[in-house]
């Protein structure tokens, strides 16, 4: 049986409700998994009853002459996003704290936002997202959709949080709820069922270390139930100028600007203490300069592979760091995201 976690990062005092930062020392939660891992994977959460969408339905993974990738734009809204999000719905309805009628805000640069107003929708909920000035129009075009409006908000992405969090509706920003990137565990149950054995490398693109701790979760569970033999290296790869989880690992002081991949945002993520061990025990964390984003997208299209710059960073690392052997790449949004910026 799975039994399932929620507790603050920094000093381990259990969540109490439905706050999103710890009343003892402000601190974001975490949430841990033990117990057996299930070969059904929605058995893997013990926190909600109906899976708003089908979990049993693994992404491909497809090889190529050149790499193998995880293709996450096999999704409801082209992005890796759905998993995080229907694990965050499941179980806000499941537990009460979600109500049909009910108005929501999330901020999000775009894939969150997107899948957010889906979910939005599902659960007969009135969604609101705030985003940037200047974000990718085809994602805003996308969520609006769906049904959610959005709220443009100038500044930095601080600032479009505050604005978010401060709008007078539930606040459901995907970076703070643990039980959002807990569902990127499932990524790492479909690896294990899908593959033969681990990769040796697993390069993921990464902005706010969501998808990266949801994949290093799933792999200790299967660690722990001894499934696989050790955790694979897990890259964390980031757009040079927009980077700041590879510059705090290495004290970079630096501007962040927009990258051709606008889902990695290079904000500094909320748990980053908690992250850096991580990688300082299981991965590596590298850039890709926008020149490297762009050839990694166009080579990409000669496999019939259409990700988006955000993903196509992935590739691009693949090629800098000569990982050609064994490597696993996580694709996570379509191309046609980009379409507005092309
Ligand atoms: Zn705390």
């Amino acid at each position: 049986m799975v039994v399932t976690k929620v507790f603050c990062y920094k000093c381990g005092s259990a969540r109490e409700s439905f706050e999103i930062l710890c009343t003892k020392c402000g601190s974001p939660f975490i949430i841990k998994v033990s117990g057996s891992v299930e070969r059904r994977i929605q058995d893997n959460y013990d926190y909600f009853g109906q899976s708003f969408l089908p979990m049993e339905n693994p992404t491909p993974i497809v090889e190529t002459e050149d790499f193998k990738a995880k293709l996450e734009f096999f999704s409801s809204t082209l992005s890796y996003k759905d998993r995080g999000m229907n694990t965050l719905f499941s179980f806000l309805i499941k537990s009460g704290y979600l109500k049909e009628g009910d108005e929501v805000s999330e901020d999000s640069s775009g894939n969150a936002g997107a899948s957010f107003s889906l979910f939005c929708n599902m659960s007969k909920v009135k969604g609101a997202v705030y985003v940037s000035a200047g974000a990718n129009r085809m994602k805003i075009r996308q969520l609006e959709s769906y049904g959610s409006t959005t709220e443009e908000v100038k500044g930095d992405r601080k600032a479009v949080e505050t604005a978010a969090m401060n709008c007078g509706r539930k606040y459901l920003g995907h970076q703070y709820w643990p039980e959002f990137y807990d569902g990127f565990r499932t990524i790492s149950y479909e690896i294990n069922q899908q593959l033969p054995e681990m990769p040796e490398n697993i390069l993921i693109p990464f902005s706010t270390g969501t998808l990266y701790l949801g994949i290093y979760e799933g792999m200790m569970h299967l660690l722990q139930n001894k499934l696989i033999k050790s955790i694979p290296k897990l890259w964390a790869i980031q757009p040079e100028v927009a980077s700041g989880m590879y510059d705090f690992l290495n004290g970079v002081k630096k501007e962040q600007k927009r990258s051709i991949a606008d889902a990695l945002t290079g904000v500094l993520p909320l748990r980053h203490e908690y992250i850096a061990s991580i990688i300082g025990m299981n991965g590596r964390c590298e850039t890709v300069s926008e020149d490297e984003i762009r050839m990694a997208r166009a080579s990409m299209l000669h496999f019939g592979i259409d990700c988006e710059y955000s993903s196509a960073v992935t590739y691009a690392a693949l090629k800098k760091f000569d990982l050609e052997n064994n490597s696993l790449l996580i694709l996570t949004g379509h191309g046609i995201k980009n379409i507005s910026l092309i």
